[in-house]
């Protein structure tokens, strides 16, 4: 195996101050667990990078693409070490690695050194033009440009030398468990997914709540919200799953509410099982995959409706996306197939005809009076009846 070792650059956790120690211990904790299955490695920190050595025989594929659902990863750099510090092998092995990488050299190039110790006898611009001279003579095609180089050999002189040419780009976004946690509304649809994990892209650890109508939708529409959660837990890590039998709640709305507020008080409700949860379990917001306009409950006037019976903030990141845009990221987080699979969640059976699309609050709020007698036990008894499924 060419590379023992992976540089990793973090930038946006690189602003943090005093609590920079939080971000990057998170984006360690989150490279180990990320690397678990892919092979034996060990991650440090190491002058506001992280550095992975690699103990053992691993795939290079699937390493990266490992290391490509961390967030908080802004560059991978794949690491050559050589096998001692005399300047003779490193530059010897800086040309075998070039020669081996580069089969066509009509490239330009930049070598940058460092040397963390100073008593090595070349200092770093001694060791560039070392370098520079000599790949020069061993590939006369190659050509220096130090502005604008389209690669950069970089040298580094420690306990032992590293040396690398690549920087393949990371997802980017900040560690999973450096920014608290939230609960996301997971149905089957396509929104919600994204939704949880862009939230996730910004250090967000995630909760999840379906809420689940037997028999009205089968063990199949369950199943596929697991599998959901599974594929989005690539990147989120760990996800608690609350499953809430919501039937008995929409069979009630359902008998006492006019058909046409049928959708937007069921999603109110929604909103307050799933805050109570979340409160429950530490959450400071809610998570949702809503966009403006793209179906009757979510016009601005009904997103109004629903957000009036939280008290946490609700985190919308989809909110001014396209349907279109929401699909391609989907297809990339590669949770698009299982999103389109044809298991009816529980807002689609219970739609009205023509349901409103401009809510007034106070006539639903008028409306919901009339589930007065039996809502509150209903909901209580919802709550005690979850089913936790804990998908690692
Ligand atoms: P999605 O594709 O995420 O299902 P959608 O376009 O189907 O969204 P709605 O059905 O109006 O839109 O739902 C809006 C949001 O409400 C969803 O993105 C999700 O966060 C939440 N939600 C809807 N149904 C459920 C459910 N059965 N369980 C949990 N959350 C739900
Ligand atoms: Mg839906």
């Amino acid at each position: 195996m060419l590379y023992k070792a992976f540089l990793i650059k973090y930038a946006e956790i690189g602003l943090k101050g005093k609590n920079r120690y939080m971000f990057e211990n998170a984006l360690i904790n989150r490279t180990k667990v990320g690397l678990e299955p892919v092979g034996r490695f060990n991650v440090i920190k190491e002058q506001g990078r992280l550095f992975v050595q690699c103990l053992g025989e691993y795939d290079f594929d699937e390493a990266i693409a490992a290391l490509n659902k961390v967030f908080g990863i802004a560059y991978i750099c794949p690491v050559v070490v050589a096998n001692d510090n005399s300047w003779d092998v490193i530059t010897k092995e800086v040309g075998d690695y070039i020669d081996l990488k580069y089969p066509t050299k009509d490239f330009t190039f930049k070598v940058e050194a460092k040397r963390a110790d100073k008593r090595y006898p070349l200092n770093s611009p001694q060791m560039c033009s070392a370098m520079g001279s000599y790949l020069l003579d061993r590939f006369p095609e190659l050509k220096v440009d130090v502005h604008k180089p389209q690669k950069r050999i970089t040298i580094e002189i420690r306990t032992q030398t590293y040396f690398y040419t690549d920087s393949i780009k990371g997802p980017g976004g900040m560690p999973v468990g450096s920014n608290g946690k939230a609960m996301l509304l997971l149905s089957g649809g396509i929104d919600s997914p994204v939704a949880g994990y862009m939230i996730a892209k910004r250090g967000v650890s995630i909760s999840a709540t379906y809420f689940h109508a037997p028999p009205y939708t089968s063990e199949r529409a369950k199943q596929k919200v697991v599998d959901l959660a599974k594929k989005i837990s690539k990147y989120t890590g760990s996800i608690k799953l609350n499953v809430v039998n919501f039937t008995d709640i929409q069979l009630y709305i359902y008998d006492q509410c006019p058909h046409e507020e049928l959708t937007i008080i069921m999603r109110r409700y929604m909103m307050k099982i799933a805050e109570k949860i979340a409160i429950e379990e530490g959450c400071l917001g809610l998570i949702t995959g809503e966009s403006i306009g793209q179906v009757a409950s979510q016009t601005i006037q009904s997103l109004a409706a629903t957000n009036e019976v939280c008290s946490l903030p609700v985190f919308r990141p989809l909110i001014a996306f396209d349907k279109q845009d929401i699909i391609n990221i989907s297809d990339n987080i590669d949770t698009y197939e299982t999103s389109i699979q044809p298991f009816e969640d529980c807002c689609t059976i219970f739609v009205a005809k023509h349901p409103v699309t401009k809510p007034n609050i106070k006539a639903i709020i008028r409306s919901e009076k009339k589930l007065e007698e039996k809502i509150e036990g209903l909901v209580n008894e919802a709550l005690e009846t979850i089913e936790v499924i804990n998908i690692d």
